[in-house]
């Protein structure tokens, strides 16, 4: 099922694709911030939204 992981704050993709990825390693792709504003993201409970891409 493809994924996309959004910042919460600004909306920002953080991963986009057709494979599941875990979200230490979405958060280890952006050194644990996010790449727009900046917002630090966590592991549990990581704060983005994961949607099934229609
Ligand atoms: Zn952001």
């Amino acid at each position: 099922m493809p994924q996309r992981v959004i910042c919460q704050q600004c909306g920002c993709i953080l991963h986009e694709g057709p494979e599941l990825k875990p979200p230490d390693e979405i958060l280890h792709m952006h050194n644990g911030k996010c790449p727009k504003c900046g917002k630090k993201l966590s592991l549990i409970p990581i704060n983005v939204d994961v949607n099934p891409v229609k």
